[in-house]
């Protein structure tokens, strides 16, 4: 018998969740944030989800002949302490390169984690001020998750693997010239390889209230595109939108 990890689901392939391979995706339980946008309620919410063997997870992983990757996401994966033993028996058992998506609000368990992955995806969502409270829901708690998120970037910024930042332009919360500049103020100083502005969508939300938020415009992802590219001028600063997919700003 392994140890359990709430485990919501695993699809098989997926062309986008690791760049430039196919890869598995493991979707864990699980999220001390509340963005009241957020596109995963049931996961942070732990609605449906099962305790899952981790080897069942390495048994199915080993089995899948199509991939060359496995991205592990959530909710936020490193929520769950027995995602370390994950990561590790992924590195030790299979050839699969390894990618987490990660909020920065762990900085213990990213030390942990960092020496298996290969790649980390992880959200910038505010500039580190009381506005992160805002967009995380938990606006009485941002000098906590702000002082966490600061501790991760540190240790991020000595690592050597791949980093990529996010940032998704919810309209009313994330959405101004100066909020985007600052970010990619602190992407640049940590040191990301990339960073991908992406389009809040309405489509299913923490709180319903952002359903009947509009998604910004394609035009205005691409001028919040050219405000971080002028920050960033040697990373790579792509946005995402439902109509056009990814877009390099050039
Ligand atoms: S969007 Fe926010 S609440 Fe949703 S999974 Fe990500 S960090 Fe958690």
């Amino acid at each position: 018998m392994t140890e359990k990890i709430k485990l919501a689901g695993i699809t098989d392939s997926s062309s986008i969740d690791y760049p430039g391979k196919i890869s598995a995706v493991v979707y864990l339980c699980g999220c001390p944030f509340r963005c009241p946008w957020c596109q995963n309620p049931e996961l942070v919410l732990e609605e449906g989800y099962r305790l899952a063997e981790i080897d069942e997870i390495i048994n199915e992983l080993k089995n899948n002949f199509l991939i060359d990757a496995v991205c592990i996401t959530g909710g936020e994966p490193l929520a769950q302490k027995e995602t370390i033993e994950l990561l590790r028996r992924i590195k030790s058992e299979t050839k699969l390169l390894l990618k987490i998506d990660h909020n920065c609000f762990f900085p213990d368990m990213l030390e942990k984690a960092l020496p298996y992955l290969d790649h980390l995806t992880t959200d910038i969502k505010a500039p580190l001020d009381e506005r992160y409270g805002k967009v995380t829901g938990l606006p009485g708690s941002w000098e906590k998750i702000v002082a966490n998120v600061k501790k991760s970037h540190e240790i991020l910024a000595c690592w050597p693997g791949k980093k990529e930042a996010r940032t998704t332009v919810v309209p009313g919360l994330i959405d101004k010239d100066d909020e985007i500049r600052e970010i990619a103020k602190v992407v640049h100083g940590v040191g990301f390889d990339s960073y991908v502005i992406q389009q809040f969508r309405p489509d299913k939300t923490l709180e319903e209230r952002f359903e009947r938020v509009k998604s910004p415009s394609v035009e205005r992802m691409r001028e919040l595109g050219k405000i971080a590219k002028k920050e960033l001028p040697d990373t790579d600063v792509r946005i995402v939108t439902t109509d056009g997919g990814f877009e390099t700003v050039g």
